[in-house]
């Protein structure tokens, strides 16, 4: 190889943009649920890039299907459509609700097209009154304009000039306040079937249902955002699959791709028609590349052994948790479902997230967090038990070390 450019944690300051406050470790490779560092120390994954890395890092499967279609085909825009493209389409398409679907490459452009799409329909559909978007308070839906401001996170919003208009909030969970806000003016819907990055907010039974229920009654597109909650996240292909309630559009991304940034919309046919020829596009969207390898991850996930294994692996994070707060006592509960889990800092350690997750990397364990009161972890899907006790241990370490200083 030829020579590379050496360089250190220092060098971001210099010339990153400052958005973001990475840690100080920077890793250089990764195998399954490891990851090894630029001084070749090694970490458990617990976070799984976000719950992105589905099947862990450098799964074969994955591996084969990114360099197979490398030699190949890379890119060719949508001026001509693609067989990676069109098997992956079918096959979200025969697993779901949906007939149709439109790639994007981030979850935040999946939204983009949902919420455009939404507001196509009730214009072609319903006339131009019809233009009110819902949303929920805590919710997180991406950082394009559109979306951050559908997100409900006015910080994330603010500052950046004029937002656009249409869009209100309520409480998740709160099915008296979304009844009084939805009218025939309302368009759309978005929603998380469990909020992610809000706190692992799981929905009761009776709001998601009467969420529809209301929606149906107006004459409302019910999207989910199952950006996080997707590709077996959760223990099902997809969250609304055991919530008993069937959106309009839904869109997937980070575990999609294992990795290889892809997103998709999906829909029904009836609804679909609002995105004539020209409506909305994207340059790299469904790209080769990203579709074979999101083809590979989607095989791979959408078998019993897999989801049931999420199950399994969510009751042994469960289990660990456990044992580490009866002898350390710092977590009020354990929330999320399958393996997107969240312990939430009871009292004492209110505000420490960040401390506990800088914590464990010292201790060579990744691990995120949501909000400043929630250690938040979204391993591998096929995580190896045995690197599930060896992180566990590692956290405990941690936990420990702040409980003790
Ligand atoms: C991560 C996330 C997004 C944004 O996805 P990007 O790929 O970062 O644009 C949108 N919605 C939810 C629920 C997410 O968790």
């Amino acid at each position: 190889m030829s020579e590379q450019m050496q360089v250190t944690r220092e060098l971001f300051n210099d010339v990153m943009v400052p958005n973001y406050a990475p840690s100080n470790i920077i890793p250089v490779r990764g195998a399954g649920s490891r990851v090894w560092d630029q001084n070749d120390n090694e970490l458990i994954d617990f976070a799984g890039g976000i719950a992105v890395n589905c099947l862990g890092h450098c799964h074969p499967a994955l591996i084969k299907a990114l360099t197979d279609q490398a030699n190949k085909i890379w890119h060719l825009s949508n001026v001509m459509t693609n067989e990676p493209a069109l098997r992956l389409a079918k096959k979200l398409v025969d697993a779901t609700f949906a007939d149709q679907v439109y790639f994007a490459n981030s979850g935040a452009e999946s939204n983009e097209a949902a919420l455009k799409l939404a507001r196509r329909w009730a214009l072609d559909n319903h006339g131009s009154d019809k233009d009110q978007i819902i949303a929920f308070n805590q919710g997180f839906h991406g950082r394009t304009f559109f979306t951050v401001t559908v997100g409900g996170q006015a910080a994330y919003s603010d500052g950046f000039g004029p937002k656009p208009g249409g869009i209100s909030h309520v409480d998740y969970n709160d099915l008296e306040a979304f009844a009084a806000l939805i009218s025939d003016k309302t368009c759309a819907v978005m929603i998380e079937p469990l909020q992610g990055e809000g706190g692992l907010v799981s929905p009761t039974n009776d709001f998601i249902k009467g969420v529809r229920e209301l929606c149906d009654k107006h004459n409302a597109l019910l999207i989910f955002d199952e950006v996080q909650t997707g590709v077996g996240r959760l223990g099902s292909l997809y969250a609304y699959m055991e919530l008993g309630v069937t959106p309009d559009i839904m869109t997937t991304a980070k575990a999609l791709g294992g990795g290889f940034p892809i997103a998709a919309m999906l829909t029904t046919k009836e609804i679909a028609k609002s995105l004539k020829i020209g409506t909305h596009g994207s340059t790299y969207g469904g790209n080769p590349l990203g579709c074979a390898v999101a083809e590979a991850a989607f095989d791979t996930v959408n078998t019993p052994e897999v989801l049931n294994g999420v199950i399994a692996k969510e009751a042994i994070f469960r289990a660990g948790f456990d044992a580490i707060n009866a002898k350390y006592n710092v977590f009020s509960e354990v929330r999320g479902k399958g393996l997107l889990l969240g312990a939430v800092l009871n009292e004492q350690y209110q505000g420490r997230a960040r401390d506990f997750m800088v914590a464990a990397a010292a201790e060579g364990l990744m691990a995120l967090v949501a909000g400043a009161n929630i250690v938040r972890f979204a391993p591998s899907l096929v995580i190896p038990d045995a690197d599930i006790a060896e992180g566990m241990a590692r956290f405990e370490k941690a936990v420990a070390k702040i409980v003790n200083a």
